[in-house]
């Protein structure tokens, strides 16, 4: 295959796994081969890495190692957390709390335990995309188990005020769970300060490789496996383990957090940098919170265009976007999380998502606002609907 030369600007679907990452794990496909379970020096030798790349998530996320658990990446670390509680706290009562801009992976896992008879409170957001406190408040009662919101969002790079949400849930005796696979190694985590219960991540998000994940499931707090099987994960996630994924996600993670800072001050700025350009445009408007937003997240509309044209359109000048989340690539119909946040036509149907990652260049988003601008240009152009200036 050829080296592709796309300017990649679609790190919230995933990111290339770093060279060091990749040279840390391949030993474990080969020499290091072992399935830690066993009683010999490989065995054991795969149960140390297991080890390390544990302490190496939880010093990430301020907590034990023992209160880290692996799993085969985000979207199964949502549905433990949700589904495990859920099962193991059954006789507190069968309502659960979420919000309407969560991932599928946390949306449809609250659908399935609606159609075992649980009451799911679905929380309304404001137009950037954030819940109130006073609602998750407002919402739970003494029958509430779970309330489950993400750190950040995915599509439109909302924070939500997780940490307050985790000390009202701690107040109330509810368990809290945060879908952090936006956040993790990208902003500062520190699970004590979140009051959260239960935590997922995924390697992929960070330059670690895919398939493989983790959840963190606070001391005390008890949660029924989805799989039956050995007692790999305390029993909570059986099946021999992805050594060679754990490890690299172990790695990632370190590294990460190495660079977090500079890479959070770099990736603001050139977010700032790309959105100046985007906005200049004419009838352009920015989706999500203006200031509480991801560091390398851009997410706008443009009235008169669709958005999925403007993506297609986007990777024919060599850039790499997305209309919004890599599991919705396909699936007809806005953005589930514009609709939530209330955003109505003509932005509901032109958004796109940049998203920058650590070899970003100034001259890559540069590039990427002169495409975006030729391209809704001549969209526009051709286009009977749009009527310059008309858009408050
Ligand atoms: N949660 C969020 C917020 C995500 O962005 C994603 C992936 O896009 C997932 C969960 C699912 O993660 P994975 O792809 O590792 O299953």
């Amino acid at each position: 295959m050829n080296t592709p030369t796309t300017i990649y600007l679609d790190h919230a679907a995933t990111t290339a796994v770093r060279e060091e990452v990749v040279a840390s794990m391949l030993p474990f496909f080969t020499t290091w081969f072992g399935n830690a379970s066993g009683t010999y020096e490989l065995a054991q030798a795969s149960r140390d890495a297991l080890d390390t790349a544990r302490k190496e998530v939880a010093d990430v996320l301020g907590c034990r190692p023992r209160e880290v658990l692996f799993t085969g990446g985000g979207t199964e670390s949502d549905n433990l957390a949700i589904l495990g509680a859920a099962h193991a706290c059954r006789d507190r009562g069968r309502h659960l709390i979420t919000t309407g801009i969560e991932h599928h992976a946390v949306l449809h896992t609250v659908r399935a335990l609606s159609q075992e008879g649980w009451r799911i409170t679905v929380l309304p957001v404001d137009a950037h995309g954030r819940v109130a406190v006073a609602d998750v408040e407002e919402a739970i009662g003494p029958d509430t188990v779970l309330v489950s919101v993400m750190h950040a969002n995915n599509e439109v790079g909302t924070l939500q005020p997780v940490a307050e949400i985790g000390a009202l849930c701690r107040r109330r005796g509810v368990l809290f769970h945060t879908d952090a696979v936006q956040t993790f190694g990208h902003i500062p985590i520190d699970v004590a300060a979140l009051q959260c219960d239960l935590l997922s991540l995924s390697a992929h998000k960070f330059h670690g490789p895919k398939g493989v994940g983790a959840l963190y499931v606070r001391k005390g707090v008890t949660l029924a496996p989805l799989c039956h099987g050995g007692k790999q994960e305390r029993g909570l996630r059986p099946s021999t383990e992805n050594v060679p994924g754990i490890v690299g996600m172990g790695v990632a993670a370190r590294l990460a957090a190495t660079e977090m800072d500079s890479e959070m001050r770099r990736q603001t700025a050139l977010r700032e940098r790309l959105l100046k350009s985007l906005l200049a445009l004419p009838d352009v408007r920015l989706n999500g919170h203006p200031e509480e937003r991801l560091p390398n997240n851009v997410n706008v509309s443009a009235a008169g265009v669709e958005g999925e044209a403007v993506n297609l359109r986007m990777g024919m000048h060599g850039i790499a976007s997305s209309t919004g989340s890599a599991c919705t690539t396909g699936s007809p119909g806005p953005s589930h999380v514009l609709v939530a946040a209330g955003v109505r036509e003509p932005w509901l149907s032109g958004n796109l998502r940049l998203t920058l990652g650590r070899a970003t260049t100034p001259e890559q988003v540069d590039a990427a606002a002169d495409a975006y601008a030729r391209i809704v240009q001549s969209l526009r152009a051709s286009s009977p609907d749009y009527r310059p200036g008309e858009y408050p």
